[in-house]
């Protein structure tokens, strides 16, 4: 059997082996899940609501365990890891809280002895194939709504975030999950492609464009039901009115949070340029006040690099930045191993030629330019393929409201950033994806209307 082999960013030390799938194990595994969800379908919602229900009291109960391990494996600050299981908790409980509407038979039409109905089906067998950046809430914002609808869920973590993956599976099983209605799938790139081969009723996909263009070249054909979460080159414009230091806290955070590796990181920073200067001093205030080190250590702020090779994607953009001219302000440069360190960096004087301001960087790294108002900052703003998220800090909500109407942007803030709420859609503009995860559409997206036209015969 393949054995994947994971490793602590943070050291570089082999951490664990553990056996991964193959083409065969694939579809053995698919095969299993296809024959158990008409099972778990029949059994009663509120029967599955309370297997959801104990798994939210064991991670609760192994939250200290559960965070180590998610550290251990991305690289991510101890405090951090807590936060997200933290969080997870409450996107569990929005969902048990709305599942039952959204399953209910509506009647929309009974006249003449005629009715029509809208039944709400799972699909069925659906693969969650997932990013290790925030596993617990990309993966449970697809796997907890999957499995209260009533599908079965072949669920591949990242292979940066397999050992969290293996936890989540131990824990809803035992929490009373069937194993063979969630079953982890383990592996890399190939493991997933050898998932997408298998017959399923949908793809649900967190991760890069690059991997879900190649993904939705795929199934596109096979009219599998997709679901693409993807990256972004997330903008905030800071107004002249707004206070530049209160601005500049929330936005380095915004940045820098995670190691700069959140889908809805602030990616660009747009300033007015009275404002400008105040800004960029309290902006590299904060940052200096980041402390970079060892992911264990409570008061660490900054940590590893989860993935090797982001590294040169780094040092590239800062290479190109510098070259056409930015001003590097701090950091710029890997820091000493063993692991992936990178020293937070803000540059200043960026423009729309600089790969920093064009692709996502996924880390510690930020370029802040000056704007002569409004007019150019959306311009900027709307000056990408991309489409997740977008700000405006500025105390006037009219203002904000205006800016941010005309931005192409899935979810948009004012004076707040990097922020995800299970009441609200979580969803993308162009090459950020398709479909969307939370809300209560994001319960329905697990399901299939199913039409019912109903003439009774007298
Ligand atoms: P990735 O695309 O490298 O990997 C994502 C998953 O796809 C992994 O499980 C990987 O094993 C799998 N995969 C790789 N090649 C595949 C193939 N050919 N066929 C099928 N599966 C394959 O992305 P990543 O590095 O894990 O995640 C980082 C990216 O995810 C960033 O771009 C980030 O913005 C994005 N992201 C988006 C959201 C969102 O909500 N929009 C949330 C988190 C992360």
């Amino acid at each position: 059997m393949n054995q994947l082999s994971i490793y602590n960013p943070a050291t570089a030390a082999l951490i664990s082996q553990v056996p991964a799938d193959d083409a065969g194990s694939v579809a053995a595994k698919t095969a299993q899940a296809r024959a158990a969800q008409p099972g778990w379908l029949a059994v009663p919602l509120a029967q599955r609501k309370e297997c959801i229900v104990r798994f939210r009291a064991a991670v609760v109960a192994q939250l200290e365990s559960l965070a180590a391990i998610m550290t251990s494996e991305t690289g991510k600050p101890i405090k951090m890891s807590r936060n997200e299981l933290n969080g997870l908790l409450g996107r569990i409980d929005f969902f048990l809280k709305e599942v039952d509407a959204q399953l209910v038979t509506e009647t929309v039409f009974a006249e003449g002895g005629m009715t029509e109905q809208i039944q709400h089906i799972p699909l069925g067998v659906v693969v969650n194939i997932s990013a290790w950046n925030y596993p617990w809430f990309v993966g449970g914002n697809v796997y907890i709504p999957a499995l209260l609808t009533g599908n079965a869920v072949l669920y591949k973590p990242s292979e940066y975030a397999t050992l969290t993956g293996l936890a989540m599976a131990r824990l809803l099983h035992e929490a009373g999950v069937p194993k063979d209605v969630f079953i982890a799938v383990v592996g890399g790139g190939e493991v997933g492609a050898a998932l997408m081969a298998q017959k399923i009723d949908g793809l649900f996909f967190t991760g890069s464009y690059s991997t879900g263009a190649r993904i939705a070249q795929t199934l596109g054909p096979r009219m599998v039901k997709l679901q693409l979460e993807l990256g972004g080159k997330d903008p905030t414009y800071v107004c002249e009115d707004a206070n530049p230091k209160t601005a500049a806290e929330s936005l380095a955070d915004g940045a820098m949070y995670n190691t700069g590796q959140s889908c809805c990181s602030v990616e660009r920073i747009y300033v007015h340029e009275k404002i400008h200067d105040a800004f960029v001093a309290a902006f590299l205030e904060t940052v200096r006040g980041f402390k970079v080190g060892d992911p264990t250590n409570e008061d660490t702020y900054i940590g590893a690099v989860t993935r090797a090779p982001q590294l040169a994607v780094l040092e590239a953009q800062v290479a190109d930045a510098k070259a056409k001219g930015a001003t590097l302000l701090c950091g710029g440069t890997r820091l000493p191993g063993p692991g992936n360190w990178f020293a937070p960096t803000v540059f200043s004087n960026v423009n729309h030629s600089m790969e920093l301001m064009r692709e996502e960087s996924f880390g510690p790294i930020i370029g802040i330019q000056k704007v002569s108002g409004d007019a150019e900052a959306v311009k900027l703003m709307n000056d990408t393929r991309y489409g997740l998220t977008a700000g405006v800090f500025t105390p006037d909500e009219a203002r904000a409201r205006g800016l941010l109407a005309q931005v192409n942007a899935g979810s948009v803030y004012w004076n707040c950033c990097d922020r995800v709420s299970p009441r609200l859609p979580w969803s993308g503009h162009g090459d950020s994806g398709v479909g969307l995860t939370l809300s209560t559409y994001g319960i329905q997206t697990f399901t299939r209307p199913k039409a019912w036209h109903l003439r009774s015969a007298g």
